[in-house]
């Protein structure tokens, strides 16, 4: 057999592999187009899709918007506003770092950006294909070579916008795979839902190509909180089937553990039998320093005391806002950005689990009194 000779990939093929691992689906394009615009400080995000998010996905924000000069170096992997120096990573308190999102969103699909800064005029309109600005899809071919010539003056208001159109169009078989599958909305919106928990100072809108009505809404309103989100999100199951889960203690005489959390109590389990889907759907809901994470290992023992303690089959809806001091969570783990590894897990995790043991027992102990009375 011939021996085969070690080759270096071109650059191409090396961003389109790594494209994939941070951009698996429309849905997790669309978490880090609202990170993006949280990191801008919006208070308004809107979201509109045609088929699924698959041939657009638009996300409009009044955040504070991109300069003009930084235009033109957008979608090139490893540019951001956010980091410069690796020891930043340690404190890092925006959603991104990585400067990877756009330039890996650009490698499978096209980019359109409308931006204007608060306080200017004018804003400005781009388009981006494999980490690079591309002529204007409208404008004449001949006359526009240079870079700042690409970038069209338009009339708009301060924020941005940024579609992702064709996602996947140079991946038949990612692009395969989604067209048989229907349930990229739902995903969207689970995604959604957890940001605006979370984020109950945001409005968050989001529309779709086919339908009339938005598929969902949530307004801000005054001193809201997460918990007044979760009502506004699942109504009709919410009046009295939560508990507040609040820690807020020093672990290990070190560091300081925060949580704010809403948790189910048996009230839930009675109504959500006939329910709806969407809130089983969402049923888990884990943020930690403001990042939604994937935690298989808190899911587990949580189901697991609810078993023990409330003796329900059923899943229980968690949603957890946990905070602990930067320099204890690395997040730079995984490309997506969401698992996340924590220093001191076991003694987190235990006391997260004696509080939410606690809270169960006395919530089962009023409800046994109610019913004697
Ligand atoms: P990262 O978020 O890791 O910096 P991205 O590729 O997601 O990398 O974004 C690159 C840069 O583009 C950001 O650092 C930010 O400066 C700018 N940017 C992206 N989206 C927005 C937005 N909605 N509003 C303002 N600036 C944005
Ligand atoms: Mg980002």
């Amino acid at each position: 057999m011939q021996e085969k000779r070690i080759k270096k990939l071109s650059e191409q093929v090396i961003r389109k592999i790594a494209a994939g691992e941070v951009i698996q689906r429309p849905s997790s394009a669309l978490k880090e187009l609202i990170e993006n615009s949280l990191d801008a400080g919006s208070t308004y995000i809107k979201i509109h899709l045609k088929k699924e998010g698959m041939n657009m996905l638009r996300v409009i924000d009044n955040g504070c918007g991109i300069q003009f000069q930084d235009l033109p170096r957008l979608c090139e992997r490893f540019t951001t506003s956010k980091l410069s120096k690796y020891s930043d990573l340690k404190k890092i308190t925006t959603f991104g770092f990585r400067g990877e999102a756009l330039s890996s969103i650009s490698y499978v699909s096209h980019i359109t950006v409308i931006t204007q800064t608060r306080g200017s005029q004018i804003g400005y309109k781009a388009e981006y294909k494999n980490g690079e600005l591309v002529q204007s899809r409208s404008q004449d071919k001949k006359t526009n070579q240079d870079d700042q010539i690409k970038i069209i003056p338009v009339a708009s208001i301060p924020g941005t916008q940024i579609d992702i159109e064709n996602l996947f169009y140079n991946q038949p078989s990612r692009l395969r795979s989604f067209q048989k599958n229907n349930q990229e909305t739902q995903k969207i919106l689970h995604i959604v839902r957890c940001y605006s928990i979370n984020n109950p100072q945001v409005n968050f809108i989001v529309t779709q190509e086919e339908k009339k009505l938005p598929l969902f809404i949530c307004k801000y309103s005054f001193n809201a909180n997460s918990l007044e989100r979760i009502q506004e999100i699942y109504s009709i199951f919410v009046q009295k089937s939560f508990l507040n889960l609040q820690i807020n203690t020093i672990i290990d005489q070190s560091f300081l553990l925060q949580l704010e959390g809403c948790v189910s109590n048996l009230n839930y389990f009675n109504k959500v039998k006939d329910s709806e889907k969407n809130i089983k759907k969402s049923n888990f809901i884990l943020f930690i320093n403001q990042r939604l994470v994937e935690n298989k290992k808190i899911k587990i023992q949580i189901n697991k005391i609810y078993k023990e303690i409330l003796k329900t089959k059923d899943h229980p809806f968690i949603f957890l806002n946990l905070i602990l001091p930067p320099e204890c969570v690395d997040v730079n783990i995984h490309p997506s950005k969401k698992q996340v590894q924590f220093l001191q897990e076991d003694l987190i995790l235990a006391t997260i689990m004696n509080n939410l043991k606690t809270l169960l027992m006395n919530h089962l102990c009023e409800d046994q009194k109610e019913k004697e009375n």
